[in-house]
Formats: C-alpha cells, sequence, structure tokens
C-alpha cells in the first residue's frame, strides 16, 4: 500500500520550508507541511512583542537563493521578517502544502512497509516516506514554576503570545528575564509604562547595534545589481563567522578576540549607564560567548529613567498585586510580562515523539546516551527521517546557514539514493560515531568549556552540562560536508 504522502514536514518556519523547496527540487513532490500555529513562519508568526526586530543583518538573515532587495532596516524589524516569509511561501508554492492548526504527536517507523506513520492530535493519522521534523529550537514557550504565579490578578503575558490589544500606558509592570528577547522589548515597555521593574537573573553581555534605515536608493541597487547585495552578505557572514569561529569555537587560541569582544560590551555599558551600582549588576560574570550574544543600543539606557528599576534579588513568589523578592520586599504591578524564553532541552529534541527501527524511542536515545545526529541531522535506527532542528546542528550565528547546509545534505543524500534506485536510507552507527567524537573534541577548545560558562544559564547546554546546540565547526567546514561527506556514510535499500 503506498504510503499518504512522499514525505510529511513538521513546522511551517523557515526550516520546514527550506525542506519543503529541497523536496521540490529533488522531485518529490507530494508532500505535507502540518503546522500547529494558524499560520506559517514558525517564530516571526508567534513572536509579534513590541522591539521585536532580526539580531543578525538582514541581508544574512535570510535565503541566499532568495535575496529580499527591499529590507526597510540593516535588522529588519519581527513583522518584515513575517512578510518575507510569506513572499517564499507563495514564491515557492508551500502554501497548498500547508497544513494549519494541525497538532503533531509523534510518528512511528514501519518497517514492513519502509513508511513513517505520523500520528495528529485528534486521532487522524498520515502515512509518509520520508520525514523531516522543523519544530524550531525556540518554539516551546517556557515559564518557571513561580509559587503563587496562578493568583496573580493583573494581566500576565508571555512574549511569545504578545497582547497586541493590551495598553501598557499607565501600568505598573514587571519584566522577568533579562535574555535576547527583554533586550528588544524592555526599552519599549519602559516607554510607556508608568512603572518598570526588570527581575534579572543572570546579565547579558549587549554589544552596540549598528542600525540603520536602508534608503530607497540603496534598496533599488540591491535590486537591478543585485551581486551588490550578495557582496554585503558576504561582508556581513564573514564578520559573524570570526566572531562566532574565532571568539567562541576557538577559544582557547584565540582569547583576546573573545576578551575584546567583553571589553566592547563593558565600554558600551559604561558609557550607558550613569548609576554604578546599577552598572556593576549589569555585568555579567561569565565569559562572552557562552550565551548567544546581543545587540541594542537602548537596552542598557532604559536604565537611566526614572521609572525603571533593576531588581537583582531572586523570585520568591508571586501575590495577587505583586512580586515577593527573597529579601522581602514586594513590588506592586498589574502587569507581569514573562520575557522567560523557552525550553530547549526537556520538550524539544525532540519535540514529539518518535520511534525508529526495533521501537527505539529517539527522545529516550538522546536522555540515555547523548545527544548527538550524524552532521546534525540525521541519526542511526532513524531510517528515512531528518531531523532539522537537532543536537550540533545549529552553525554559524544566522540560522539560515543552518538550513541551507542541511537543505545542501539532502540533496546530496537523497540525488545517491535515486541513482542506486533505493528508497531508504540510513546513516551508519559507525559514521554517527566518528562525528560525534570529532564535534567533542572541537568543543574542548570552545568557549563552552575552555572558558566560565558555569553561571551563564545559557541554552547553549543541555541537562547533562554538554554544549550540544552548536556545531563547533565553520560554516564553511558545514556547507563542505553537507556536499561531500562519504556516501557510504549511509546504507541504502529498496522498499
Ligand atoms: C524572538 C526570537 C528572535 C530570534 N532572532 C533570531 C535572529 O536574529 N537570528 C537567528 O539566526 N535566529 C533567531 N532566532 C531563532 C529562530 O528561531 C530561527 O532563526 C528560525 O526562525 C528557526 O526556524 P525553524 O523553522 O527551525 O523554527 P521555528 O521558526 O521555531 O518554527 C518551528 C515551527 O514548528 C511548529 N511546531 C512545533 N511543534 C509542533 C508540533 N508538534 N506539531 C506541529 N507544528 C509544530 C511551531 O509552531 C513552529 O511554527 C530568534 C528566535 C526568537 C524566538
Amino acid at each position: 500500500m503506498a504510503p499518504h504522502y512522499d514525505a510529511v514536514v513538521v513546522g511551517a518556519g523557515f526550516g520546514g520550508m527550506g525542506a519543503g523547496i529541497e523536496l521540490d527540487r529533488l522531485g518529490l513532490r507530494d508532500f505535507v507541511i502540518l503546522e500547529r500555529e494558524s499560520d506559517l513562519g514558525g517564530t516571526w508568526h508567534v513572536n509579534r512583542y513590541p522591539g521585536l526586530a532580526v539580531d543578525i543583518a538582514s541581508v544574512t538573515y535570510s535565503y541566499s537563493f532568495e535575496p529580499n532587495p527591499h529590507w526597510s532596516r540593516l535588522f529588519a524589524p519581527g513583522a518584515e521578517l513575517k512578510r518575507y516569509a510569506e513572499h517564499v511561501a507563495d514564491k515557492y508554492d508551500l502554501r497548498r502544502r500547508m497544513r494549519f492548526d494541525t497538532v503533531v504527536e509523534g510518528a512511528r517507523w514501519d518497517a514492513e512497509h519502509h513508511r513513517w506513520v505520523v500520528t495528529i492530535q485528534g486521532g487522524e493519522v498520515l502515512t509518509a516516506r520520508y520525514l523531516a521534523t522543523a519544530t524550531g529550537f525556540l518554539s516551546q514557550p517556557y515559564t518557571p514554576p513561580f509559587p503563587g504565579i496562578d493568583t496573580f490578578a493583573g494581566k500576565i503575558i508571555h512574549t511569545t503570545a504578545w497582547d497586541d490589544g493590551y495598553d501598557l500606558t499607565g501600568r505598573r509592570a514587571a519584566v522577568i528575564g533579562t535574555g535576547a528577547t527583554a533586550v528588544q522589548l524592555v526599552p519599549e515597555v519602559a516607554r510607556k509604562a508608568a512603572e518598570l521593574t526588570v527581575f534579572q537573573r543572570t546579565p547579558i553581555w549587549v554589544v552596540p547595534k549598528i542600525d540603520v534605515a536602508i534608503p530607497p536608493a540603496v534598496q533599488k541597487v540591491f535590486d537591478r545589481v543585485p551581486l551588490t547585495q550578495k557582496a554585503a552578505r558576504l561582508v556581513n557572514t564573514t564578520m559573524l563567522e570570526a566572531l562566532m569561529v574565532i571568539g567562541v569555537l576557538h577559544y582557547r587560541e584565540a582569547k583576546p578576540l573573545n576578551r575584546g569582544a567583553g571589553v566592547l560590551a563593558k565600554v558600551h555599558l559604561r558609557a550607558q549607564v550613569r548609576d554604578a551600582d546599577t552598572r556593576r549588576k549589569l555585568t555579567p560574570h561569565y565569559d562572552f560567548g557562552c550565551k548567544r550574544p546581543t545587540f541594542s543600543n537602548t537596552y542598557f539606557r532604559t536604565f537611566n529613567r526614572p521609572n525603571v528599576r533593576l531588581e537583582t534579588n531572586s523570585i520568591e513568589r508571586i501575590e495577587p498585586d505583586g512580586i515577593v523578592t527573597a529579601d522581602g520586599h514586594k513590588t506592586e504591578i498589574d502587569t507581569l510580562i514573562l520575557a522567560t524564553g523557552f525550553n530547549l532541552w526537556d520538550v524539544n529534541f525532540p519535540a514529539i515523539e518518535i520511534i525508529g527501527r526495533d521501537g527505539v524511542n529517539l527522545g529516550k536515545f538522546w536522555r540515555d546516551n547523548r545527544f548527538q545526529a550524524y552532521e546534525g541531522i540525521t541519526v542511526p535506527k532513524f531510517p528515512n527521517f531528518l531531523s532539522l532542528n537537532s543536537p550540533y546542528s545549529y552553525s554559524g550565528l544566522s540560522y539560515f546557514t543552518t538550513i541551507e547546509a542541511q537543505m545542501k545534505h539532502m540533496g546530496r543524500l537523497f540525488g545517491e539514493m535515486f541513482r542506486r534506485d533505493a528508497q531508504v536510507f540510513e546513516v551508519t552507527e559507525r559514521a554517527n560515531t566518528e562525528f560525534l567524537d570529532r564535534v567533542t573534541e572541537k568543543l574542548g577548545s570552545s568557549v563552552f568549556y575552555e572558558g566560565q560558562c558555569s553561571t551563564a544559564h545559557s541554552y547553549y547546554f543541555n541537562q547533562h552540562g554538554e554544549a550540544a546546540l552548536l556545531r563547533p565547526t565553520s560554516t564553511l567546514n558545514a556547507h563542505r560536508e553537507a556536499v561531500s561527506f562519504p556516501l557510504e556514510d549511509y546504507t541504502y535499500a529498496t522498499a
């Protein structure tokens, strides 16, 4: 019995859309993209908080094969990313393959019929020859279990569920969390609220953001002479690559560059915040790069405002009208904004239950052994499965580097499979182990192991203290290997 689809893709963000474009290119045209939200765009559909913008220049944070000459700023606001996602979906004919409001619960490999059996919430079952999960890294919102949060009588907003109709003017607001989202959001809330208290557990490294509007004349040049935008992308990508590869991954060999970035952030803080005690509290006590770097010209400055206070005592409980910290002090509020981020390692990896060959459960396998995936995309015992949000997959700083390397990997893998007239692939244990050994060794010289990251509370680290998210190589290496990995790293069979 033929499966319903050539492929099922889970997630309609830039990852799932990239997989869809590649499947089309490979001639696997009969696929469906299942998405639990009511529209496409993933991160850029779900997040709508004030101040949301990309923190990688837009010439780089976009598909290289689909440049957008009309970005309004160097760092485009979130709404433009959402419109870009819609444009890509339309241009590459993905929209008609998408099914929204569809929560995938799990998938099981049917060895007899060589296909994936995908279960959707509500009981529907779909079958497909191939399965690709693109469920995101930062897609499962996290709210810490603060005692008493259920009793809070005011308005609670998680940054992933922004209430556009709620007016912050004159409110006594709290923002809990000081990660990348808070860095963008806090200045916006401070502008409107009567009082704002920012609750900080871990200070964050913030470097200046060189952001300008892109004048229409430059947009015209990008449009008419695409090579100019390509050149801009190359320059920007090279700078990001240097920061990541030299400053973070080769920390042992290039400490001065890492330290230099830290000094830049400290000078930025010094120049922006008047009060010495506030500056001290905003100074990170872990190395630059342990967490994803953030960029802002307005975050630090916000703490000079008379209506803004930084609270660094830990939160003990939440009461109907306020937050009580460990020192017994109560901050009275009517609006509680949770910038508490995402749960990566407990809920994601994988985001759905995936059962492979011999009944192996992917989540259990990763937790009982180590988090691992060959080239950050395939796993032994999981035939015909592409895990796009995998351990060791995130390459460089722009997510598009990752998805485009994975699209290339798909191209080479499926190309070889078709050449052999096969329909089933599986990565070998040997190739997977060799890759895991290699990344483990490489991570040894990164800031994650050579630096001081223990107090960073960084999502780069999993529950075992391993920095298992980033691929510890240059993005050039990731792309080179995607088109040159040994073909015998896979087995190929007919269905
Ligand atoms: C606020 C914010 C700002 C960011 N800024 C940057 C940036 O500047 N640069 C950068 O490189 N990265 C940034 N990121 C990371 C960003 O997530 C990636 O760049 C990229 O958008 C990831 O795409 P994705 O398709 O892998 O995941 P996502 O965009 O997260 O999409 C995953 C999709 O899977 C769906 N899904 C999950 N589980 C299920 C299920 N069980 N069933 C059905 N559907 C499911 C989700 O609803 C979601 O739509 C940012 C993230 C956030 C949250």
